[in-house]
Protein backbone atom coordinates (compact mmCIF):
# COMPACT_ATOMS: atom_id res chain seq x y z
CA UNK A 1 0.00 0.00 0.00
CA UNK A 2 1.33 3.11 -1.02
CA UNK A 3 1.62 6.21 1.42
CA UNK A 4 0.16 8.87 -0.25
CA UNK A 5 0.45 11.74 2.28
CA UNK A 6 4.38 12.37 2.29
CA UNK A 7 5.95 12.71 5.67
CA UNK A 8 6.31 16.51 5.13
CA UNK A 9 2.26 16.61 4.49
CA UNK A 10 1.99 14.86 7.61
CA UNK A 11 4.27 16.56 9.62
CA UNK A 12 2.96 19.85 8.42
CA UNK A 13 -0.64 18.94 9.43
CA UNK A 14 0.87 18.06 12.89
CA UNK A 15 2.62 21.24 13.66
CA UNK A 16 -0.12 22.90 12.48
CA UNK A 17 -2.53 21.54 14.94
CA UNK A 18 -0.44 19.45 17.83
CA UNK A 19 1.53 21.13 20.38
CA UNK A 20 2.32 23.87 22.23
CA UNK A 21 1.85 28.04 21.02
CA UNK A 22 -0.33 27.05 18.43
CA UNK A 23 -1.57 30.13 16.58
CA UNK A 24 -5.03 29.55 17.88
CA UNK A 25 -4.12 28.86 21.57
CA UNK A 26 -2.12 32.20 21.71
CA UNK A 27 -4.87 34.19 20.49
CA UNK A 28 -7.12 32.85 23.62
CA UNK A 29 -4.29 33.56 26.18
CA UNK A 30 -4.16 37.22 24.74
CA UNK A 31 -7.59 37.16 25.03
CA UNK A 32 -7.43 36.27 28.97
CA UNK A 33 -4.22 38.68 28.97
CA UNK A 34 -6.24 41.71 28.13
CA UNK A 35 -9.04 41.45 30.64
CA UNK A 36 -5.92 39.97 33.54
CA UNK A 37 -7.02 36.93 34.11
CA UNK A 38 -4.58 34.58 35.51
CA UNK A 39 -3.89 31.40 33.93
CA UNK A 40 -1.48 28.07 33.90
CA UNK A 41 -1.08 26.73 30.22
CA UNK A 42 -0.76 23.31 29.24
CA UNK A 43 -1.60 21.75 33.00
CA UNK A 44 0.22 17.91 32.88
CA UNK A 45 -1.84 17.49 36.24
CA UNK A 46 -4.62 17.64 34.65
CA UNK A 47 -6.74 14.87 32.21
CA UNK A 48 -6.09 15.62 28.39
CA UNK A 49 -3.38 18.30 29.85
CA UNK A 50 -5.76 21.39 28.97
CA UNK A 51 -4.29 23.87 27.37
CA UNK A 52 -5.60 26.99 29.48
CA UNK A 53 -6.16 26.59 32.80
CA UNK A 54 -8.15 29.65 35.38
CA UNK A 55 -7.90 27.77 39.19
CA UNK A 56 -9.70 30.59 40.37
CA UNK A 57 -12.35 29.76 38.60
CA UNK A 58 -11.93 26.22 38.61
CA UNK A 59 -12.08 26.24 34.66
CA UNK A 60 -10.44 25.05 32.18
CA UNK A 61 -9.82 25.81 28.49
CA UNK A 62 -9.04 23.47 25.12
CA UNK A 63 -8.18 25.21 22.14
CA UNK A 64 -9.09 22.05 19.84
CA UNK A 65 -7.84 20.99 16.24
CA UNK A 66 -10.95 20.69 14.26
CA UNK A 67 -8.84 17.63 12.07
CA UNK A 68 -7.05 15.63 15.43
CA UNK A 69 -10.44 16.15 17.38
CA UNK A 70 -12.62 15.11 14.38
CA UNK A 71 -14.95 18.16 14.67
CA UNK A 72 -18.13 17.50 13.31
CA UNK A 73 -19.94 18.88 10.81
CA UNK A 74 -17.08 21.33 10.27
CA UNK A 75 -14.89 22.23 7.00
CA UNK A 76 -11.69 21.98 8.84
CA UNK A 77 -12.21 18.12 9.23
CA UNK A 78 -11.82 16.10 6.46
CA UNK A 79 -10.52 12.38 6.44
CA UNK A 80 -7.80 12.54 3.55
CA UNK A 81 -8.54 10.62 0.54
CA UNK A 82 -5.76 8.05 1.26
CA UNK A 83 -5.19 5.65 3.63
CA UNK A 84 -9.24 6.02 5.09
CA UNK A 85 -9.19 3.51 7.52
CA UNK A 86 -6.20 4.96 9.39
CA UNK A 87 -7.40 7.80 9.44
CA UNK A 88 -10.73 7.60 10.57
CA UNK A 89 -9.55 4.86 13.45
CA UNK A 90 -6.78 7.21 14.45
CA UNK A 91 -9.92 10.33 15.01
CA UNK A 92 -12.24 7.90 16.51
CA UNK A 93 -9.32 7.22 19.31
CA UNK A 94 -8.62 10.87 19.66
CA UNK A 95 -12.27 11.65 20.09
CA UNK A 96 -13.06 8.93 22.90
CA UNK A 97 -9.86 9.56 24.63
CA UNK A 98 -10.82 13.66 24.73
CA UNK A 99 -14.77 12.31 26.23
CA UNK A 100 -12.65 10.53 28.80
CA UNK A 101 -10.52 13.35 29.97
CA UNK A 102 -13.47 15.42 30.06
CA UNK A 103 -15.21 13.05 32.06
CA UNK A 104 -12.88 12.78 34.31
CA UNK A 105 -12.50 16.87 34.77
CA UNK A 106 -16.09 17.69 35.31
CA UNK A 107 -15.77 14.42 37.86
CA UNK A 108 -13.26 16.94 39.92
CA UNK A 109 -15.71 19.57 39.40
CA UNK A 110 -13.92 21.51 36.13
CA UNK A 111 -15.71 23.57 34.17
CA UNK A 112 -14.81 23.28 30.78
CA UNK A 113 -14.55 25.64 27.45
CA UNK A 114 -13.81 23.80 24.30
CA UNK A 115 -12.96 26.64 21.27
CA UNK A 116 -12.57 25.04 18.30
CA UNK A 117 -9.53 26.37 15.69
CA UNK A 118 -12.49 27.14 13.03
CA UNK A 119 -14.00 29.61 15.44
CA UNK A 120 -10.55 31.55 15.07
CA UNK A 121 -9.67 30.47 11.59
CA UNK A 122 -10.28 29.57 8.47
CA UNK A 123 -13.56 30.93 6.57
CA UNK A 124 -16.05 30.33 9.11
CA UNK A 125 -14.07 31.88 11.76
CA UNK A 126 -15.78 34.32 14.25
CA UNK A 127 -15.52 37.94 14.85
CA UNK A 128 -12.21 37.80 17.36
CA UNK A 129 -14.91 39.88 19.67
CA UNK A 130 -17.62 37.59 20.00
CA UNK A 131 -15.03 35.22 21.06
CA UNK A 132 -13.81 36.96 23.89
CA UNK A 133 -16.79 37.90 25.00
CA UNK A 134 -17.96 34.52 25.00
CA UNK A 135 -14.87 33.43 26.98
CA UNK A 136 -16.01 35.98 29.41
CA UNK A 137 -18.93 35.59 30.07
CA UNK A 138 -18.65 31.57 30.36
CA UNK A 139 -15.97 32.16 33.11
CA UNK A 140 -18.09 34.23 34.88
CA UNK A 141 -21.29 32.80 34.56
CA UNK A 142 -20.63 29.18 36.45
CA UNK A 143 -21.90 26.96 33.33
CA UNK A 144 -20.44 23.43 33.15
CA UNK A 145 -19.45 23.69 29.61
CA UNK A 146 -19.07 26.02 26.69
CA UNK A 147 -18.34 24.99 23.02
CA UNK A 148 -17.07 27.78 20.91
CA UNK A 149 -16.62 26.78 17.09
CA UNK A 150 -17.05 28.62 13.73
CA UNK A 151 -20.39 29.86 11.84
CA UNK A 152 -22.28 26.63 10.73
CA UNK A 153 -22.92 26.58 7.63
CA UNK A 154 -26.00 24.32 5.75
CA UNK A 155 -24.77 21.10 4.33
CA UNK A 156 -21.61 21.38 2.15
ZN1 LIG B 1 -14.18 23.06 13.52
Amino acid sequence: MTDIVSPETRSRMMSGIKGRDTQPEIQIRKILSVVGYRYRIGNKKLPGKPDITLAKYKAVIFVEGCFWHGHEDCALFRIPKSRVEFWKKKIAGNILRDRKNRRLLSKDGWRICTVWECALKGKDKLDTEKVERSIIEWILNGKKTKNIRGRKLSKR
